[in-house]
């Protein structure tokens, strides 16, 4: 049954989830996420889907104590608590984000929102982390739009890591630093791609994925929700457009992991982390060619040590190309 390990080397879990194994493959006529099969309501707009094969349950079997007694406490478990929610985007079976009207991203806007509300009120819930796969380069098996959602027991490494940085930088010189690699990437230009009232999205200087944009928030908001309407508005706009853009880089549906990065929950350790963390959005879109993927290998697995063969100064002139075509029909 699903559990957490413990990584002592990294200082994080591993989610062990053997259920997962037994997800079926589906006949190719054959779609759960469509109305009328009789796993969803024949008519919704946007639908949120407890996931059949979870890594985090509520009602998670109990951690094997003895795992830190046996290991001399260098190793131990702990109960893989946690929602993983599926969140249906439509219910046309052929439609990508981008093509839905801005008002029905709106409304996957605010389910967001209401997701992240709900779950948040969930004491053991530490993170609430939406996302989505797109494509078969991503490992994606039902091709009905939807994106996931996990609320962990713990602030997985990743946005830990980015938290400490932030609130180092902020301790050292007083702003938070999204705010200054906002202001530095508009200053300077040439990793923009667009901008509207409430985001900015950009390559930052160091993404290691030559198509790998970033949308910050250009206030101090944490999480979905701190919201506004007007802010979850230009937040559907301004994920219209990127995503638009995408399918226009190689006139091809454009593969890509969106990840919804915002500030911790219930974590009196990240109190008022709203002041020097930013609600944010990374895409990792692992093409590099139209039809060459961008291998995560050695040194990026590995050594952490990322590479990226393509100066984003110039990804970003082709992805500005790209959503002047989609905005200009
Ligand atoms: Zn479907
Ligand atoms: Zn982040």
């Amino acid at each position: 049954m699903p559990h957490l390990r413990w990584n002592p080397l990294l200082r994080t879990y591993t989610m062990v989830a053997a259920n997962r194994q037994s997800r079926p493959h589906l006949p190719k006529d054959y779609c759960p996420f469509c109305p009328g099969c009789g796993k969803v309501p024949d008519d919704y707009d946007v639908y949120v889907y407890a996931n059949d094969f979870p890594a985090l349950s509520i009602l998670p079997d109990v951690a094997d104590e003895q795992v830190a007694f046996l290991s001399g406490n260098v190793y131990h478990e702990a109960a893989a608590y946690g929602h993983c929610e599926v969140i249906l985007y439509s219910p046309d079976h052929y439609a990508s984000l981008f093509q839905l009207p801005l008002s029905h991203i709106e409304k996957l806007v605010s389910v967001w929102k209401q997701r992240q509300e709900v779950l948040s009120t969930d004491e053991r819930v530490k993170y609430i982390f939406p996302f989505e796969n797109r494509g078969e380069e991503v490992g994606v098996t039902m091709h009905h739009p939807h994106g996931q959602l996990y609320a962990y027991p713990f602030v997985p490494l990743k946005i830990k890591t980015e938290l400490d940085s932030c609130k180092a930088y902020y301790q050292q010189y007083g702003i938070p630093l999204f705010e200054a690699m906002n202001r530095f990437e508009l200053q300077d230009g040439r990793r923009i791609i667009t901008e509207n009232e409430h985001f900015v999205a950009y390559l930052p200087y160091f993404t290691d994925y030559p198509f790998g944009i970033f949308i910050v928030c250009k206030s101090n908001m944490g999480s979905f929700a701190a919201f506004s309407s007007a802010m979850q508005n230009s937040l559907a706009g301004m994920l219209k457009q990127i995503t638009g853009a995408f399918d226009l880089v190689f006139d091809r549906p454009f593969p890509y992991m969106m990840c919804i990065h915002q500030t911790p929950v219930n974590s009196p350790e990240y109190e008022g982390c709203e002041t020097w963390y930013r609600f944010h959005i990374e895409f990792y879109p692992p093409l590099r060619e139209k039809n060459k993927v961008k291998w995560y290998a050695s040194s990026e697995m590995g050594a952490w040590a990322a590479a990226n063969t393509l100066p984003v100064e110039d990804t970003a002139a082709i992805l500005r190309k790209a959503l002047h075509r989609f905005t200009n029909g």
